[in-house]
């Protein structure tokens, strides 16, 4: 008997139940140890076959290249907004900033911080946001409309906004430019050239793991140009040399990031999970046009996120009205961001598809019964 929910929150979000099922056995004795992941040492080598299975997983599954580097990291991808630029701006560069929603704004705001304290520059390359207060978002901007500077020492961008469900269905060439990407709501959600990025982060959270461990895949001979004149413990660098053990990773959160990625491994691994994504996604906005009267999706069809499906009701009431009903039908976590309001369901990599037909089912219904 499980009493578990359709889980569609934005993140943290739902883990595979094979995932969180292995936890549990595993719990009290990991591997005949006598004691859990949690309570043994970083440096034993228990749990570095952990570590090291994460990072051989992580490298398969996204079939990383010898020139790149996975490294494990804390702070969450906010935290990397600012470690970016403190490793990869020196004085008086100047790095390409693309905007397609909150998380580049944000990205954006703390590289100026940086930025402003070295003589370094930071130049927005694109921004798509329009309005005031707040500014809104529907799609994620065009090839011809990004002003690049060829001198950058980085582009950065974000490939998928988790908030206004605006997602990049191919990546911006940069011309040439060492590409830096926050991954983090659709990374292992469909296949990427890693050759493409010099640095790649993503907070687990989503489709990966728990909170408190981030993912990096970094080009090696870019880490190495990063800056040695900030605390080692900032220094991409010094996570690489490490294999992330500089000081004491989030144990726990890399053990079960291991068991979701062995979970995507027996599924048939990132093209499987692609496809099943693709599906999962077809089928939510399918119907939503199904009923353009009622259900409006604002984003630009060519920038609709695979992963954050965000959709209005005629009025605030209905879309309370929806939130609530689907709770009582054990479907939680589909109520829009806090900042633009309306109705966002994830569909992350661990949301089942089933899950997917019961939501549009009852949204049929919905709309039957409440136009
Ligand atoms: N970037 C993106 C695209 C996100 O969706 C999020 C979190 N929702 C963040 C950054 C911030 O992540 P964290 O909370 O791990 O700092």
């Amino acid at each position: 008997m499980t009493t578990r929910v359709m889980n569609f929150n934005a993140g943290p979000s739902a883990l595979p139940l094979p995932a969180l099922e292995r936890a549990q056995r595993e719990l009290l004795d990991f591997s005949g140890t006598g004691m859990s992941v949690m309570e043994q040492s970083h440096r034993g080598k228990d749990y570095e076959a952990v570590h090291d299975e994460a990072i051989a997983l992580l490298r398969e599954l996204l079939v990383v290249p010898a020139s790149h580097e996975v490294i494990f990291l804390q702070g969450g991808a906010t935290q990397q907004f600012a470690q970016v630029p403190m490793n990869f701006l020196p004085r008086g560069a100047l790095a390409d900033y693309v905007v397609n929603g909150v998380w580049g704004e944000k990205a954006l705001a703390e590289a100026g911080v940086v930025a402003r304290d070295i003589g370094a520059s930071v130049q927005v390359a694109a921004n798509t946001g329009v309005g005031e207060h707040p500014v809104s978002y529907v799609r994620a901007p065009s090839q011809e409309e990004l002003v690049l500077d060829s001198g950058a020492t980085y582009a950065h961008f974000t490939s998928n906004e988790t908030i206004h469900g605006i997602q990049f269905a191919e990546f911006p060439d940069f011309g040439g430019v060492p590409v830096v990407c926050d991954m983090s709501s659709d990374i292992l959600s469909r296949r990427i050239d890693v050759n493409r990025f010099d640095f790649i982060y993503a907070g687990a959270q989503k489709n990966i793991g728990p909170s408190g461990v981030v993912v990096g895949i970094v080009r090696k001979d870019f880490v190495a140009r990063g800056r040695k004149d900030i605390p080692k413990i900032f220094q991409y660098r010094a996570f690489v040399e490490a294999n992330s053990l500089l000081n004491t990773p989030s144990t726990f959160g890399i053990y079960l990031v291991r068991n979701v990625l062995a979970w995507i491994k027996e599924l048939g691994g990132v093209e499987v999970i692609e496809a099943r994504n693709r599906e999962k996604a077809r089928l939510l906005y399918a119907a939503i046009d199904a009923n353009p009267t009622f259900y409006r999706c604002p984003v630009e069809p060519k920038s609709r996120s695979l992963m954050n499906v965000v959709f209005r009701l005629p009025t605030e009431v209905l879309e309370d009205k929806l939130v609530r009903e689907a709770k009582a039908k054990g479907m939680v976590g589909i109520k829009g961001h806090r900042s633009v309001g309306g109705i966002r369901v994830s569909l992350y990599n661990a949301v089942e598809p089933a899950w997917v037909r019961a939501l549009t089912s009852f949204m049929e219904e919905f709309a039957r019964t409440n136009a």
